[in-house]
């Protein structure tokens, strides 16, 4: 009777069951694909200085241009790579694309700045991205200064030896490091002191609140606060309006990025805003007056 009642309870989720296996098992073979078919592209978003406008870098974010869906989003194929470890060959191809990206631009005489790129704790943990990072430099004949790493506040978190090690060795190369997301993880002072790293890039859900609350402001003061007593630089993420731009500078932000300023945009759409410098008006800075 009990193997009977089993059975009928396995029946009852089965269907369910069954649909979301077969689907996670079909995007993970796309995944596998997408890896082999070298479907993946590099959007890039500008950063820029609070109070002048001025490029400062650019954020690459990688998209899956998918044969029939087009270009899909990281929040749709990044934690599936993340769990199954597919994220760790996806990872080399953005560094890979965006070292070989910086040496065309500079090869054609473009005045190129910095691209951050985004590391998750998989990466870290596998290790070597230390040395994929060196390595790629070498082969594109680039100045460490050009590549940039963000990883978050719970990879900074994570009690794996190796994270610390390969993070101190990419600090130690002359990389400037972000702590990405900023504010959403619990990361600790004794930590971030500890990291010793750049940037601390403020979260778009405290940027968001800026403009509408008094206490929002009085948030992200405290964390702009902070970060200056850990002579870190701040960036702002997810910038939309003039207002929260104004606010932002008023407490006294280093660099922003968002839709404000720019959507992520494919390498050729970028180009011209690298040219242009001066992202947005500011009439006592501004070059191409
Ligand atoms: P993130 O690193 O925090 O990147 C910022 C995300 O916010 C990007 O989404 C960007 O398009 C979006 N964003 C920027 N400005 C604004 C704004 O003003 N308003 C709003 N609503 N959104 C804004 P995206 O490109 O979809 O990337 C999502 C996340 O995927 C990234 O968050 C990052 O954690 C991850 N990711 C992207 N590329 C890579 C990668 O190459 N490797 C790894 N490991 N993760 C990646
Ligand atoms: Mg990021
Ligand atoms: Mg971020
Ligand atoms: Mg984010």
């Amino acid at each position: 009777a009990a193997k009977e009642e089993r059975k009928g309870t396995f029946r009852f989720y089965d269907d369910q069951l069954f649909d979301r296996l077969t689907s996670r098992l079909k995007k993970e073979d796309e995944l596998a694909k997408a890896i082999s078919d070298d479907q993946f592209v590099i959007y890039y978003q500008p950063r820029v200085h609070a109070c002048s406008g001025e490029l400062a870098g650019l954020e690459a974010l990688v998209r899956w241009n998918h044969p029939e869906r087009g270009i899909v989003p990281p929040d749709e194929f990044i934690p599936l790579a993340e769990s199954t470890g597919a994220i760790i060959s996806i990872g080399a191809t953005v560094i890979e694309k965006v070292c070989a990206q910086l040496a065309q631009w500079q090869a054609s005489g473009v005045a190129v700045v910095p691209v951050s790129v985004n590391i998750s704790a998989r990466q870290f943990n596998t290790g070597g991205i230390d040395r994929l990072i060196a390595s790629l430099l070498e082969q594109h004949r680039l100045r460490p200064e050009l590549l940039e790493v963000e990883l978050t506040e719970s990879t900074m978190m994570n009690e794996s030896s190796d994270i610390a090690s390969q993070v101190a060795t990419i600090n130690a190369m002359g990389i400037r490091m972000h702590v990405d997301d900023f504010g959403t993880g619990y990361s600790s002072l004794a930590r971030l002191q500890e990291f010793n790293l750049h940037v601390l890039k403020i979260d778009r859900a405290f940027t968001s609140r800026l403009g509408q609350s008094k206490s929002g402001e009085v948030l992200f003061k405290s964390i702009v606060s902070m970060g200056k007593a850990l002579s870190m630089r701040i960036t702002a993420e997810g910038v939309e309006t003039a207002e929260q731009l104004r606010v932002l500078q008023a407490l006294g932000c280093d660099e922003i990025q968002g839709y404000f300023i720019s959507r992520p945009l494919p390498a050729a759409e970028i180009l011209p805003l690298i040219q242009k410098r001066f992202l947005f008006e500011t009439r006592a800075y501004s070059v191409n007056a």
